[in-house]
């Protein structure tokens, strides 16, 4: 791999590549700039975004651009205004210890005036979204004879847009001997077409395989049925309480019926589609950016452009109408050398559709389990008590208090205590999911196990059947998921045995684990101990009638396997709002503002 010092560049560059905290040069920078720095090649870069193709060509025309001359050298067409602002930023960013570089983005929806003014004044570099440079050029503002470079970013959106005639417009006031560069997330005929038209020889570099995904990403999918889909919306929240992710709707009244429903239900979301106006767009995406937001609930117009590096998640709402606009959705994830996951909520009748995008993508789309209501509340728990165990207590405010307190808690032994602290954080949490579990669950059991292209969900990648178990040990034990699969793993010495769905209860669960499995673990477990209790782990049965083992004593209902977790409680229902405020690494969120748009 060659490092950034041995590709040519000046020292002022080199030292804004240090200040910027690029350590080494990414695959598409390695590609791209020794051929820009080296020679004269058009190229046609395919990359997704997020692969930092904004430097590859950025640090190459800072350094070639002479700032000596008062006129303009290089024209960067991208097709939104955040876009335009971010290359504007990143190239201002690069020309840090530079001579006085003059670059100006113009952008529809801003100030002509304020544009043309700018213009006025000799820019070395444009940045601009078509129209509006076509704009400009009508009005004789902006002058294009003087260009040498041409970058063509995000040519692909730009033509989804209905940019092509603009482009072809703009290319002709440009003069012949320029150099061209186009950057495209994916190959199409009218890249193609424009390749032909207005480029020389392009030299064709390709980061991953040509159409596909980015390699950092990986594709889920939930198959349900349509009326579910806000509530898996909200397991996936609830199981990742650190998300940071795009929700994609297809329309602007979907984006913003489901934007309010999380907003009302406590969750950290806001909407960005069309019909807000151009500064609300801009504070919500801010907000975003900053983290303030944890969800931001988007149609793919009114997203383009917004530019976040760690996106955890891509939440597919509802499938786009055109395959290559997934590509661009997963592609906001798993950027910058990071990780992540596009997940597909995917109505029964487009199993089809999402067998064409799985075709683009050339990558497997795994049919994941919706999180049961356990699982999400054992997660919750554990987010919490780490942040219980990183909290900062060095507040003299409280040392003042602690003798009164620990003088009131005197009766309360440790495990009293804990009890009862996270009984305090918890019971609205786990009422809220006690109720409705199998609505969700049926449905992905009995669906998610359809067999496609010879895959099947992770439940299945354990071929063969569950076997209920039965645990003298539940919620009120401490007993969680992460217990029990460490109660396992531990017994069955690092062995690994397939669990299935895990239902707790107050003082005992059921849990599921892969038939031939069962009674090796009933055996390993048989000896086992938990906080001091002796285990017990027998083959859940239909009917009891003879004592269990164990110091379970409590009255089980006659019919075990029947038993709804939804009938258990007649606790609140998933639909109704929460009444507590999400906690979050992310800033409390204001649901006044939020309703207030
Ligand atoms: P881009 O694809 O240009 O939007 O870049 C994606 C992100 O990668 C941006 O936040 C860049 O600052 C970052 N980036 C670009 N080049 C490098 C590099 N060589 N090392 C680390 N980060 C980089």
């Amino acid at each position: 791999m060659t490092n950034f010092e041995e590709m040519g560049f000046t020292p002022g560059i080199l030292k804004a590549i240090q200040e910027l905290g690029f350590e080494n040069p990414m695959p598409v920078q390695e590609k791209v700039i020794p051929l820009m720095l080296g020679g004269e090649a058009d190229i046609i870069a395919l990359a997704q975004t997020g692969t930092g193709k904004t430097a590859a060509f950025g640090l190459p025309l800072v350094q070639a651009t002479d700032t000596e001359i008062n006129n303009t050298q290089a024209l960067i067409l991208c097709p939104t205004r955040e876009l335009c602002m971010q290359i504007t930023g990143d190239l201002t960013d690069y020309a840090r210890f530079t001579g006085k570089l003059k670059i100006l983005a113009v952008y529809g929806g801003a100030s002509i005036d304020n544009q043309i003014r700018g213009l006025k004044k000799g820019v070395h570099i444009i940045v601009a979204t078509p129209g509006r440079l076509i704009d400009l050029i009508g009005r004789r503002a902006a002058n294009l004879s003087s260009v040498t470079t041409v970058i063509l970013d995000e040519a692909d959106e730009m033509l989804n847009m209905g940019f092509l005639d603009s482009i072809n417009e703009i290319l002709e006031e440009v003069p012949h001997g320029r150099r061209t560069l186009l950057f495209s997330a994916t190959m199409s005929k009218e890249i193609t077409s424009i390749a032909r038209k207005y480029m020389n020889n392009p030299v064709e570099i390709t980061i991953g395989t040509k159409n596909s995904s980015a390699d950092n990403v990986s594709h889920a999918y939930y198959l349900i049925h349509a009326k579910d889909k806000y509530k898996v919306l909200k397991r996936i929240a609830d199981f990742e309480p650190d998300i940071y992710g795009i929700v994609f709707c297809r329309t602007r009244k979907e984006t913003q019926e489901v934007a309010s429903k999380l907003i009302d239900d406590g969750y950290n979301a806001d909407a960005l589609h069309g019909d807000l106006s151009q500064m609300q767009r801009d504070a919500v995406m801010q907000k975003f950016r900053v983290k303030n937001l944890q969800l931001l609930v988007a149609t793919d117009v009114a997203a383009r452009g917004l530019d976040v590096d760690d996106l955890t998640h891509i939440i597919n709402y509802s499938l786009p109408d055109d395959t290559e606009v997934y590509t661009h959705r997963s592609g906001r994830t798993g950027r910058a050398g990071k990780t992540g996951i596009s997940i597909s909520l995917v109505h029964l009748r487009e199993r089809h559709n999402l067998q064409q995008i799985e075709r683009m993508v050339k990558k497997p789309f795994k049919a994941i389990p919706i999180p049961t209501g356990t699982e999400i509340c054992g997660k919750q728990l554990f987010h919490w008590l780490k942040k219980l165990e990183n909290v900062s207590t060095d507040h003299q405010e409280i040392e003042k208090f602690l003798p009164e307190i620990k003088e009131k808690l005197a009766g309360l032994d440790r495990e009293e205590l804990l009890k009862r602290v996270v009984s305090l954080q918890f019971d609205r949490f786990l009422d809220d999911y006690r109720n409705g579990e199998d609505i969700i669950d049926t449905v992905s059991d009995r669906e998610n196990s359809f067999e496609r292209s010879g895959r099947r969900g992770k439940r299945e990648e354990y071929p063969g059947n569950y076997t209920r178990l039965f645990i003298n040990l539940g919620k009120s034990d401490g007993f969680y998921p992460e217990q029990l699969i460490e109660l396992v793993n531990t017994n069955t010495k690092g062995k690994k045995v397939p669990i299935g769905k895990i239902d707790l209860l107050k003082t005992f669960s059921f849990f599921e684990v892969e038939s031939s499995y069962a009674d090796e673990l009933i055996a390993a477990l048989s000896n086992a101990t938990f906080m001091d209790r002796r285990v017990a782990v027998e083959i859940a049965q239909e009917k009891t009638d003879k004592p269990r083992t164990g110091e379970y004593s409590g009255k089980r209902p006659a019919k075990w396997s029947d038993r709804k977790p939804e009938k258990r409680s007649q606790g609140r229902s998933e639909n109704k709002s929460r009444n507590y405020k999400r906690d979050s690494r992310f800033g409390k969120k204001d649901k006044k503002k939020n309703y207030s748009r």
